[in-house]
């Protein structure tokens, strides 16, 4: 598959705007059928009202996990109610969180970490490879002012575990320039960002954090920073770190 982003960093928010919308477009003609999976946080909802915005061929969806907040699953109203448009939502196969409930009990993830692990490929993992099954390209909000190691997300790459290309449209945004998109354009967001929740997964995995924090100190905060690993981003073959991880 070729490029259609150079991977140069951008200056300036009308320029990341542009480029941005671009690389959407790009993608919606080059790579169909493409999808973005949408965690319902700031960043996926600057990328959702690119999408319907600019009405792209490019499918939106959610990880339904079955522990998300009421403030996110709200989200999908609100989105429902501003755009018309319905997210699909991929959830856990009902047998597998059987499965694992029998084993290890309904909030199993926190006794260890390879608990927590099958907690997440149960109903994350596998929901997303199915949700990315066929597609010629996936879209993430994924940036690189997310954390220090996450300085050379590249706008576009080669996921050889799934196959297809994946795209972080948002690489060069900065939290600002989030924000100044989704006040400019009046875009819903999720009510839990202004409650201390900068980064937002599932709620009994996620917590407020404190000023100085860092951003995601308050994902998967038992574990040990080496140990926190998602299991949906997947670089040259191995995962990424949760620092990394912008789901
Ligand atoms: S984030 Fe927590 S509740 Fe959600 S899938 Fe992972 S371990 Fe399970």
């Amino acid at each position: 598959m070729s490029a259609i982003h150079s991977n140069a960093v951008i200056q300036g928010f009308e320029q990341k705007l542009a480029a941005t919308t671009a690389t959407l477009e790009g993608i919606a003609a080059n790579y169909s059928p493409a999808v973005f999976a949408s965690s319902l946080a700031a960043e996926d909802m600057v990328l959702t009202d690119l999408i319907l915005r600019h009405q792209l061929n490019i499918a939106i969806f959610s990880l339904e996990t079955g522990r998300l907040h009421a403030e996110t699953l709200a989200m999908l109203d609100k989105v429902k109610t501003q755009y018309g448009y319905e997210i699909a939502l991929f959830r856990p196969e009902p047998n597998a969180v059987d499965t694992y409930v029998a084993s290890h009990g309904l909030n199993g993830f926190y006794e260890s970490v390879e608990a927590r692990k099958e907690c997440c490929r149960v109903r994350k993992v596998e929901p997303l490879n199915r949700a990315l099954s066929g597609k010629k390209a996936w879209i993430t909000g994924q940036r690189r002012a997310q954390s220090s190691t996450r300085s050379d997300l590249a706008v576009q790459e080669d996921d050889a575990a799934h196959q297809m290309q994946k795209f972080n449209p948002l690489a060069d945004w900065t939290e600002a320039d989030v924000w100044q998109y989704i006040r400019a354009k009046n875009v819903p967001y999720n009510a839990l960002h202004d409650k201390g929740y900068p980064s937002i997964g599932c709620e009994p995995c996620t917590r407020a954090i404190q000023a100085g924090e860092d951003v995601r100190a308050g994902r998967w905060w038992w574990e040990n920073p080496e140990s926190k690993e998602c299991g949906l981003h997947v670089v040259d073959g191995k995962l990424i770190r949760i620092k990394q991880v912008a789901v």
